[in-house]
């Protein structure tokens, strides 16, 4: 209103100049301001990050009004690493920055959806039977199980509420226990680096139960599946800070300023070093913009170049040239004897190529030849 009354008066307005008339000073009314004002205003400040799946569990400030989230600023107090590495901070991305429009949306999904079609034939076995005889009513009748799992893919999810999940759940469980084993209850909890409580607890569950519980990497191919199906873990690697130790960096398969947006200054500080990078994307991603070389790929040649790349490593650096250190840190230190085991039992020259890239042998194995020697 204030404002409007003020336009009434434009052109009354009394203003006084300052600095040779390059500023004013008006009589306006700023009583607006004091929306913009209550819009930040906070009555604490609690630390916390964004469990969003992406893994970077960056320290935020969030200022909350009356238990709601009003705000949120990059925390800054990190430790420093070591003297001669980048500090972390400020670490962040613009997904976080809006997390809080994010926890409020109307879009966000606060209960647990069921497939329409299947929550009512559920409801209709559970009048009159106990959840696992329910289950088994579903998955023995090929009409029933036509019903709901022609559906897929069609939308139609209606609200359920978690009681009757969790004993859908459990009765789809047991039933498989009951008719198949427990090995056959194949699953995956969100990863450990965002949620550590319901990673465990679905691990638990699924190990308790003599089940098989999956990586995010094979259950998804969110990042590469045959590191925990050929290590047996899910990428335990060095972290991101490590990159400033680097003299050669190939970035393959990350998009980094986009994807592992908070680590990113690490790639881009470390150029600054004399670091060389190539970056391998068949698209101009965000990271080719920092690479020395972009490398382009033609899509689905990845496996190529990367068996082609360890093939001239193991060639021409380990066994026409035969570097001591390797060879010790091999034969002695080493051993490898799965790779050895595998390359006696395995017929598929293949398996043997692609384990190949994963593990190295004892350059005296009388296999070696079957995948360095072509
Ligand atoms: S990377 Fe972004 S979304 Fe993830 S924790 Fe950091 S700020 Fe939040």
């Amino acid at each position: 209103m204030s404002h409007f009354l003020d336009r009434l008066n434009f052109f009354f307005k009394k203003e006084e100049s300052y600095s040779d008339g390059h500023g004013t000073v008006s009589n306006e009314s700023r009583d607006w301001e004091q929306a913009y004002r209550s819009r930040w205003q906070h009555d604490k400040v609690v630390r916390s990050t964004h469990g969003v799946n992406c893994t970077g569990s960056c320290s935020w400030k969030i200022f909350v009004k009356n238990g709601l989230i009003t705000w949120e600023m990059q925390q800054t107090d990190y430790p420093r690493t070591r003297p001669d590495l980048p500090n972390h901070e400020p670490r962040g991305c613009p997904r976080g920055a809006s997390y809080s429009w994010y926890v409020y949306s109307a879009q966000r999904v606060k209960y647990p959806m069921l497939r329409g079609a299947l929550a009512e034939i559920w409801r209709e076995e559970r009048k009159t039977k106990d959840p696992i005889s329910a289950w088994t009513a579903i998955t023995s009748d090929p009409e029933k199980l036509k019903a709901y799992k022609s559906r897929r893919g069609l939308g139609g999810m209606v609200r359920s509420n978690w009681d009757e999940v969790y004993e859908l759940i459990a009765a789809a469980n047991a039933h498989t226990v009951k008719n198949y084993g427990p090995d056959r209850v194949i699953g995956f909890s969100p990863i450990p680096a965002m949620s550590m409580v319901s990673y465990a607890a679905g691990t638990r569950y699924l190990s308790l139960m003599g089940g098989v519980p999956l990586s995010f990497y094979d259950w998804y191919c969110d990042l590469p599946p045959a590191s925990p199906q050929v290590w047996g873990e899910q990428t335990d690697v060095a972290e991101s800070a490590d990159w400033y130790n680097s003299n050669y960096l190939l970035v393959w398969g990350s998009n980094v300023p986009m994807t592992r947006t908070p680590d990113a200054h690490f790639y881009t500080e470390v150029r600054y070093k004399g670091t060389k990078t190539v970056a391998i994307s068949s698209d101009f991603g965000e990271m080719a913009k920092f690479g020395d070389i972009w490398m382009a790929p033609k899509q689905g040649t990845d496996a190529a170049l990367g068996m082609a790349m360890g093939h001239v490593i193991l060639k021409e650096f380990h066994l026409d040239n035969p570097s001591p250190y390797f060879q010790e840190v091999n034969e002695l230190k080493m051993g490898h004897l799965r790779l050895v085991d595998y390359l006696e039992r395995s017929e598929d020259r293949w398996h043997t190529l692609f384990v190949a890239h994963c593990e190295v042998v004892p350059l005296s194995h009388p296999k070696w030849h079957i995948f360095i020697a072509e």
